[in-house]
């Protein structure tokens, strides 16, 4: 039996748009759909989370399918076969607090998959992102970080999130965003040119507070119903 490992090639569905070399679009009916019911003020805290589960899932299909496989036997009620099963060490990591309603779907889907959380915020003072929450071990990294926040606005909390990975070793990290603001991509692409990032949406702008127009809102508060 081999145990060589395959991976497909080709990282965009036929609907995807390759915004640049490692940035995809993943547009899809089903997408636009829940996206639109996403955006909707009016929706509630129990059907936004589950349109941001349903999104998780439609990325992560998306993202992963240059994943390694390696060859396995298997036995059918009807005979032997062969399959396959990952053949890398897959790191989920959630951005806290709104990456966590990424995590369950994405799990249902890579069930070995280990969770790392990462908690950042913003100092008001700086505007810089502070680290308040990472239990890295100081070896042993993942083979591959997918690394989920609903929202890459500015990008700062991202980058520090790269920056962790870095220095934790992993050399192949693919970002998961449902929405991003062009300016977010922009400065994740500087400053770390080999992420791949996968988005449902590219939003064109950020207002004075640095949310994404036309945007969704605070995507934290509105999956956590924290909203005042
Ligand atoms: N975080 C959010 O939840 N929404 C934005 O628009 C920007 C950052």
């Amino acid at each position: 039996m081999s145990t060589t490992t395959t991976s497909r090639s080709p990282q965009m569905s036929p609907h995807s748009q390759q915004i640049a070399s490692g940035v995809f679009e993943v547009a899809h009916p089903l997408i636009e759909c829940h996206l639109t019911a996403l955006r909707d003020q009016s929706t509630s805290p129990l059907s936004f989370r589950a349109h941001v589960r349903r999104l998780a899932t439609l990325l992560a299909y998306e993202a992963t399918q240059d994943l390694l496989i390696e060859q396995v036997p298997v036995t059918t009620p009807l005979t032997k076969t062969t399959g396959g099963k990952l053949a890398q060490r897959i790191g989920l990591v959630p951005i806290l607090r709104a990456g966590l309603g990424m995590v369950d779907p994405v799990l249902d889907l890579i069930p070995t998959a280990e969770v790392w959380h990462l908690g950042l915020y913003r100092d008001e003072d700086t505007a810089q992102p502070v680290e308040y929450y990472s239990k890295l071990p100081p070896d042993h990294p993942v083979d591959v970080a997918l690394v989920v926040d609903p929202m890459l606005a500015t990008g700062g909390s991202m980058l520090a999130a790269l920056e962790t990975l870095r220095t934790w070793g992993v050399t192949q990290v693919k970002l998961l965003s449902i929405i991003a603001s062009e300016e977010g991509i922009k400065n994740v692409e500087a400053e770390f040119p080999d992420t791949q990032i996968y988005v449902c949406k590219i939003d064109p702008d950020l207002n004075d507070v640095k949310y994404i127009v036309p945007g969704l809102g605070d995507a934290g508060d509105r999956i956590f119903n924290t909203l005042d």
